[in-house]
């Protein structure tokens, strides 16, 4: 029998970097092990869920990491992360399949001092005044803490809405009315599809669908010329868009691909801090504000 071996609570949870006028903190809110066959993909695409389930392998554990962004115009938030009841996968509330996948293929670890709201107010920031919150899909350790913020806009992709697989629907608080985000032809840099969530086109949201169908991700250009990638899961890592290879774990296996391509050309053109939620080099990559390159 394998021994788990505990959380790495003693790695830094809080993580703040200036690009000019804006402010970037990572926050974490716990951590999360995932089967490596969920993280990356190594067989072929139709047998990707049984390989995630037969897969005896864990993962290290990961951060989860929710990004707050101190902008001119106001707070926003990618990704609330998870909350008390997110790691509790007997208090989960949806169906069969979703409550199993995740009680036996994942482990979620956390700590009450680590919601969002709590880490916000330790840096002066208040949870009920958030300018703009981007749910970049809607797995329970990536939104659930939505429900302890309050925000003038959320913002969902178009084709997550009402649900995707794995979404943790009844977590979604009932009076939040997102902001739905479709396909605009409005390219930022690289990427096809973008919408500006400030009015002078620092922070856009846009279009990485694979992981979900409908998945989001923020881009910044800071004034100081910084570029800064917000990805969700559309990638675990920069090593695995250096290796070309998709997750495991995705709805769309050619649309993870597509996405990864993206990826490649807008590092490839326009350096870029690459900033996924899962990823402790994301933290290092932050804290140095360091660009990552096209393979
Ligand atoms: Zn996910």
């Amino acid at each position: 029998m394998s021994v788990v071996p505990p959380p790495p609570w003693h790695e830094r949870a809080v993580l703040t970097r200036r690009f000019g006028s804006l402010t970037v903190h990572a926050l974490r809110s716990g951590f999360v092990s995932c089967k490596e066959a969920h993280r990356t993909l190594s067989v072929p695409d139709v047998l990707r869920l049984p390989a995630i389930v037969l897969d005896r392998r864990w993962t290290e554990w990961m951060p989860i990491t929710s990004y707050v962004i101190e902008h001119p115009e106001g707070v926003f938030v990618v990704d609330p992360g998870q909350r008390e009841d997110t790691h509790d996968a007997s208090k989960l509330d949806c169906d069969e399949g979703t409550r199993w996948f995740y009680r036996h293929q994942l482990r979620l670890a956390f700590r009450a001092e680590e919601r969002i709201d709590r880490r916000m107010q330790a840096l002066g920031l208040d949870p009920e005044r958030v300018r703009g919150v981007i749910v970049t899909h809607r797995h329970g350790d990536h939104a659930d803490a939505l429900s302890v913020l309050r925000s003038e806009h959320v913002y969902v992709g178009a084709a997550d809405w009402p649900a995707h697989q794995g979404a943790l629907v009844a977590h979604w608080p009932p009076a939040v009315v997102p902001t739905l985000v479709r396909a605009t032809g409005r390219p930022f840099d690289e990427i096809p599809d973008s919408v500006p969530v400030t009015a002078d086109g620092q922070l856009s949201v846009v279009l990485l669908s694979g992981h979900s169908p409908g998945h989001l991700g923020l881009v910044a250009r800071a004034d100081d010329g910084t570029r800064l990638l917000f990805a969700g899961d559309a990638v675990f890592s920069l090593a695995q868009l250096h290796g070309g290879v998709i997750a495991g774990i995705c709805e769309s296996p050619r649309d993870a691909r597509a996405t990864l391509r993206v990826l490649e050309r807008q590092l490839r053109a326009h350096p870029t801090v690459l900033l996924p939620a899962h990823e402790r080099d994301a933290w290092t990559r932050l804290d140095a504000g360091r660009l990552s390159h096209a393979p």
